[in-house]
């Protein structure tokens, strides 16, 4: 398994410590490495150079922030840099027309159009309370009429007939025509695609977006499309006015490069996600989140700003302190460590921020038992008195009975409780004291 980003910086790193400034130097080896983690996730080679070539200007001379080194600090750079570039803000289809406002599809055969324009259809009606009707264009294949209409209807919008004897551009025109006589607010208007890029097929849509002058005119992409994504993106940029993109089959195991490529060769701000063949599954494009990916580390980011946010950095010093004097861990320690989880967001929303390889070893945990199996920890070290706490070796069976009657539990429960606290008493007598400390000085590369 390819290890993410952070752990080859972070091994790069190890051969610089107390370097406190990105300088040319140390810039080169790392840069080599994000250049490979952007081609893996298949993001187009001129695009890598472009995007290795800014961030290098922005790295060089950065002074490391605080606790940071280089390497962590560059993540930062380049998390930053993705995101920027893949867009920013949350953009929704624009309706900013005389109704109907009309939205044009385009995209190569297989990309998702007509999924993606139920898909569209019912974010419509349903989150903008929109009336609309939906048409294809695609006269060579009938079947691509006849799956608009079913899922079209899936959608609960309306569906205006065609048939492949009839041009594009009449099918069209009739179908705006029908929409402002039965004053629907939007039309999305379904195209034909090729399996590759065809002049007849970009004559066609111009054609067809000249006739109906839409307020929005999407490229369909497909994320698995990869390195292949370029061209045909560049194919639609020169034939057509884009005004956003869907990316289409997120929820395959694709790194989703192409949407970096996409975005800078269109321009264009990729404003949806496909996430499943359901009518479902499109999701607001979220640049931020769409980086981790692309980099393989989840939100790594956001789990470093949550943890130095939710870390109560004295009391983890001093924490460390008494570890190192010798003063023992005890079961207030214990409890502290456990609040300290909680504070940082709950398990499964720190889950849901660590990099797939992570999560994909514990997707089978029951996230919310073990939450629940925190709480309960916490009630029954809270029925324990400040004595009982420094020395456990005081819980003896009476103790013992009245602790879990006051914490509502079985006996058993805090004989586990007591078994797991050995436990970590025995690695915190390993690791010499900061545990979470040191955890988080890992986590963080
Ligand atoms: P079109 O030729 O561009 O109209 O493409 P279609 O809408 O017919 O989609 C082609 C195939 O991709 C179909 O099997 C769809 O179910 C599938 N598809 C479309 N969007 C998604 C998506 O976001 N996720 C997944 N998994 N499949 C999708």
């Amino acid at each position: 398994m390819a290890s993410t980003l952070s752990d080859r910086l972070s091994k790069l790193v190890k051969t610089m410590r107390g370097q406190a400034r990105i300088t040319e130097s140390n810039v080169q080896d790392m840069l080599r490495e994000v250049r490979m983690a952007l081609l893996e996730a298949d993001v187009a080679l001129p695009v890598v150079r472009d995007f290795i070539a800014r961030v290098k200007d922005k790295a060089l001379g950065t002074e490391v922030a605080g606790s940071l080194n280089p390497g962590q600090a560059l993540v930062g750079i380049v998390h930053k840099e993705l995101a920027a570039t893949m867009g920013e803000g949350v953009s929704d289809i624009n309706l900013a027309a005389q109704p109907p406002a009309v939205i044009l599809m385009a995209g190569l055969q297989g990309a998702g159009k007509t999924t993606t324009t139920a898909k569209l259809t019912k974010h419509l009606i349903t989150k903008r309370k929109k009336k609309v009707l939906t048409v294809s264009a695609d006269v060579y294949r009938p079947a691509a009429i006849e799956q608009l209409k079913t899922v079209t209807a899936q959608a609960g919008g309306e569906w205006f007939p065609s048939d492949p004897t009839q041009k594009p551009r009449e099918i069209a025109l009739a179908a705006l025509d029908y929409a402002k006589r039965h004053y629907f607010d939007v039309l999305l208007v379904d195209t034909a695609g090729r399996l590759g890029i065809d002049e007849a097929l970009m004559a066609e849509i111009r054609e067809l977006h000249a006739a109906l002058n839409p307020v929005e005119t999407l490229f369909v992409v497909d994320a698995m499309q990869g390195q292949d994504a370029v061209n045909t993106a560049k194919a639609f940029k020169d034939a057509l006015p884009l005004t956003g993109v869907v990316l289409t089959k997120l929820d395959g195991d694709s790194r989703g490069g192409a949407a970096l490529s996409v975005r800078q060769i269109t321009g264009a701000p990729i404003k949806f996600a496909g996430v499943s063949e359901k009518i479902d599954g499109l999701e607001v494009f979220d640049a931020e989140r769409h980086a981790g990916r692309v980099l393989g580390m989840g939100d790594i980011v956001a789990l470093v700003e949550e943890v130095q946010k939710g870390v109560d950095m004295d009391a983890a010093q001093k924490f460390a302190d008494k570890m190192k004097s010798g003063g023992g861990f005890d079961l207030n320690d214990f409890l502290a460590q456990i609040s300290q989880m909680k504070k940082m967001g709950g398990l499964s929303s720190l889950m849901d921020k660590l990099p797939s390889q992570l999560t994909a070893k514990a997707a089978g945990a029951d996230m919310d038992k073990a939450e629940r199996d925190v709480r309960r920890m916490e009630g029954i070290i809270n029925s324990m008195t400040p004595l009982e706490r420094r020395k456990p070796e005081l819980l003896k069976a009476s103790r013992k009975r009245r602790i879990a009657a006051g914490a509502g539990v079985h006996v058993q429960e805090v004989n586990r409780l007591l078994n797991q606290f050995d436990q970590m008493q025995g690695m915190m007598k390993k690791m010499k004291g900061g545990g979470l400390m040191k955890m988080m000085k890992r986590m963080g590369g």
